[in-house]
């Protein structure tokens, strides 16, 4: 891959995005939550729904990047101050979308994480403004994007001198029409390969149906994700966006309750190659 240098690095060390107790890239880590911040009822009774459902962050879209200009815009300022209310209550920190360069110094008073979204990921002006913006940022792929030109995108935010970058992979468009878009799975040990930089698995956005994000989110962890972003709504049928791809949360629960003990037989299945690989060592 050409002009990639920070993204690739030389030292072998995979890096980890520390978000206040949270560490990306070495803890199974799930940001769940609405797709968009609509009221306080709404944000903080889904806040406390997927923590006590074990999630580690919440997310929730206060600007939304909308195919129509007459469908919801999400809430601005006033949908910010929601998710501060959310973290207050739950001490979840906050994944929130920007959308505009011009907006990137405010946002980032009330985000824990900026998200640029697969609409703005090759939007320059917006990945520099990130990238100084002081804040780890949640890079999703572009829907019609290489591998490449997301970690070039990348290269832009640790260019500026941020290195805490997530990605995310949240599917790419196919002539495939049953599903919203198309999981693109091998991203994940293909990105393990050309960076050192975490990568985690948005099955909602990918999928765009409810039966296939728990078997999605399995198959995620199984391919060596980080971590997962799952939307989930109080009273999914009310939803102003995405409706019909919001888990409830008797649906998160479960598929958090399966999540974690895939993770730790995956983490078991890794420390026996690894003692098998020492005793080889040891006996030749
Ligand atoms: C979102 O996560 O809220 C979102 C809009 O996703 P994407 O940018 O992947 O469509
Ligand atoms: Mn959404």
């Amino acid at each position: 891959m050409k002009n990639l240098k920070l993204v690739t690095g030389t030292s072998g060390k995979r890096t980890v995005v520390t978000v206040d107790k949270v560490d990306v890239g070495r803890d199974l880590v799930v940001i769940a939550g609405p797709c968009s911040i609509e009221s306080e009822e709404q944000t903080m009774v889904t806040a406390q729904t997927v923590k006590d459902a074990g999630a580690n962050m919440l997310r929730g879209g206060a600007f939304k990047p909308r195919t129509s200009p007459y469908s919801f815009q999400g809430l601005g300022l006033g949908g910010l101050k929601l998710l501060a209310q959310a973290k207050k209550e739950t001490g979840l920190p906050i994944v929130t979308e920007v959308i505009d360069p011009r907006d990137v110094s405010w946002v980032a008073e009330f985000a824990d994480v900026l998200q640029i979204g697969t609409r703005n990921m090759q939007n320059f002006a917006l990945l520099k403004e990130v990238g100084r913006a002081g804040r780890p940022v949640l890079l999703k792929r572009g829907m019609y994007s290489t591998l490449e030109e997301w970690l070039n995108c990348a290269e832009y935010v640790l260019s500026e001198g941020n290195p805490d970058v997530i990605l995310c992979e949240r599917g790419i468009r196919t002539f495939e029409s049953y599903t919203r878009n198309t999981l693109d799975l091998s991203a994940v040990p293909a990105i393990k390969e050309l960076t050192h930089l975490p990568i985690i698995v948005d099955p909602t956005h990918s999928t765009g149906r409810i039966s296939l994000i728990g078997p999605m989110s399995m198959a995620a962890v199984a391919a060596g994700a980080d971590g997962l972003m799952i939307e989930v709504h109080y009273n999914p049928q009310a939803a102003k966006c995405d409706a019909d791809q919001a888990l409830t949360p008797d649906m998160f629960r479960d598929i958090m309750n399966r999540l974690r003990p895939l993770r730790t037989f995956m983490d078991s299945m890794q420390a026996n190659q690894r003692n098998h690989v020492n005793q080889a060592e040891v006996t030749e």
